[in-house]
């Protein structure tokens, strides 16, 4: 119910999904319109629709009798300028006035960035909270088509003015190389992993050609160009491009410049203090600067005697911290809500639980969960892990995509080593991989010298990166469980069941909890999938 008249209905109609019932959604109208609109909402004693018929679209009886007796396309974008300038005078005051940021996720964007560097992407992904992006995929496309007679990967303009020859051939070997590798790697495949019989032949060949793409791309550069699209809300576009405004790298500050441009067009107001000519952008600048140098002088002026010692860890996965008193803070928590006591008395009754109650207790909490999707309570969060973690670049690329945790990670080296992927030495293509590792350790050691970050973008996707983790619980379910099925990888797949191991040596009943992860292996593990796809499609036809 609302006190509109029948003209302002009319006026309305297009711009909600009904105008008349308590529950709604706004349509076709601007990003800046929809949060102003609602942020407005949060001040006022009107309703939605009113707020924007009479605050914002702005429209009188008369002008409304005239508009709609006249409706042009024209009429309507004045109205749409209109309800933008006024929307934009109110972040502006809102802003400025109460400092309340949160409004700039009352609105959003779909973002697609072509042709840039899988670091770049890296660099965008690490942004966590009110994004979603999408990268494009190493397994089911090839990376090895040419534009303009030229492999596609970023051509860093510093290492291009200093070492241009060095940096250019050994990105073109590696892609080279990657190209020459994939009918080679796939024929192997097919051979040692014939089809079965009842297995669809365009499932089988879609499951070969995922398995050589994934033993092949630790072949890719990170400086590798690939498409990407990211949804977000303003205030994470403003935080990201501000970040990526005020990097060290070339390529992040023109897709930040590029970027800001574009999202101007759509939600100017939300981004607004991205700009590098706004007073809060210098003050980010400035902050970030000396932040990076004070920790980077700590790090220079300590001493690491042990370096070599303990440059691995052991398994690629190092469990360093994790809470003794796991289980009664997690016990103490789950009955929480349920009473009226105060958490420390709680945590005496958990104490107190024999080993046998707390087995019995855990084992009723897993039996309920019927898939992975069944996700325990959120006081599984009360539980926390650090791992200190060493995997390829590309491995690291998928498992950096999870969010409900804190993460970090050092620069891409050729220090580590690489990993080689047994299939490529069955197919007989040791020889070649290696030397294409050498030839890019090479460069990255000239070209670090004196570009340690840019240095970065010659580094293949097989070389190892050192990077950590501080995970709850149930974030770590999630993850684990996801990262073991079947169809994943087979890199990150060994890691996530090592991970596992580690959370079961020392906490046996909460390893119990993730009852979805899968230990087993797959010699095609695409398989699985790529069946129940081709059945589908066959049932539909
Ligand atoms: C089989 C497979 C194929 C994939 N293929 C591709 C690909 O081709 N390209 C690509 O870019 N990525 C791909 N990914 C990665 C995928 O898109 C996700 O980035 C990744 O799985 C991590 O996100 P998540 O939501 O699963 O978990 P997390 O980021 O760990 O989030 C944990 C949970 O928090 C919640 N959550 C977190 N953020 C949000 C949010 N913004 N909105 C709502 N809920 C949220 C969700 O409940 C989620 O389950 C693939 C992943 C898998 C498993």
């Amino acid at each position: 119910m609302n006190d509109l008249t029948l003209a302002e209905k009319e006026m309305l109609a297009p711009f909600v999904t009904n105008t008349e019932g308590p529950v709604f959604v706004l349509t076709n109208l601007p990003e800046v319109v929809k949060g102003a609109l609602f942020s407005r909402y949060s001040r006022s004693s009107l309703g939605l629709r009113e707020l924007l018929v009479k605050e914002f679209l702005g429209a009188s009886e008369a002008e409304l009798g005239d508009m709609l007796a006249n409706a042009s396309a024209g009429d309507l974008a004045r109205k749409m300028f209109q309800a933008v300038s006024k929307a934009q005078s109110f972040y502006d005051r809102i802003l400025d006035g109460y400092g309340d940021d949160s409004i700039g996720e009352l609105g959003g964007a779909h973002l697609a960035l072509e042709g840039v560097s899988m670091l770049a992407t890296k660099a965008v992904e690490d942004a966590r909270i009110g994004g979603s992006p999408l990268e494009k995929s190493t397994r089911y496309v090839s990376f090895a088509d040419k534009a303009n007679g030229e492999y596609r990967f970023y051509q860093e303009p510093r290492l291009m003015a200093a070492h241009g020859d060095l940096y250019l051939n050994t990105c073109r070997s590696l892609f080279e190389g990657y190209k020459d590798m994939i009918p080679q790697l796939t024929l192997h495949l097919q051979q040692r992993m014939p089809r079965e019989e009842g297995v669809s032949e365009a499932a089988w060949l879609r499951s070969v050609k995922a398995r050589a793409l994934d033993g092949l791309r630790g072949l890719l550069p990170a400086a590798t160009l690939t498409n990407m699209g990211v949804f977000g809300n303003g205030r994470f576009f403003e935080t990201l491009l501000i970040r990526l405004g005020v990097s060290h790298l070339t390529e992040l500050n023109h897709l930040a410049r590029d970027a800001g441009r574009e999202l101007n067009k759509v939600i100017p107001s939300l981004i607004r203090r991205a700009d590098p000519g706004h007073r809060h952008f210098e003050g980010f600048q400035r902050f970030y600067t000396h932040y990076h140098a004070a920790v980077k002088d700590t790090a220079t002026t300590a001493l690491f005697p042990d370096r070599e010692a303990s440059s691995l860890p052991e398994g690629g996965v190092n469990l360093v911290d994790w809470d003794r008193d796991a289980e009664t803070r997690l016990l103490a928590s789950l009955v929480y809500p349920e009473t009226d006591l105060p958490l420390d008395r709680l945590r005496a009754w958990a104490e107190g639980l024999t080993d046998e109650d707390k087995t019995a207790l855990f084992k009723t909490l897993t039996d309920t969960r019927e898939n992975r999707r069944h996700k325990l309570g959120r006081e599984l969060e009360m539980v926390e892990y650090t791992f200190d973690l060493l995997g390829d670049f590309g491995m690291y690329r998928d498992m950096h995509r999870h969010r409900t945790l804190t993460q970090s990670r050092q620069r891409l080296t050729t220090r580590h080593g690489y990993v080689l992927p047994p299939e490529v030495v069955e197919a007989g293509l040791e020889e070649r991989f290696r030397g294409l590792m050498a030839q890019a350790a090479h460069a990255w050691e000239v070209l670090s010298v004196e570009f340690p970050e840019e240095a970065q973008y010659v580094v293949p996707m097989a070389f190892r990166v050192r990077w950590l983790w501080k995970v709850n619980l149930r974030a770590l379910c999630w993850l684990l469980e996801l990262r073991s099925q079947p169809q994943g990888h087979p890199a990150y797949r060994e890691m996530a069941q090592k991970m596992f191991r580690r959370i079961e040596q020392v906490h046996p009943r909460l390893a119990s909890l993730l009852r979805f992860v899968d230990l087993h292996d797959y010699p095609l593990g695409r398989l699985g999938a790529e069946q129940r796809l081709e059945e589908k499609r066959q049932e539909k036809k």
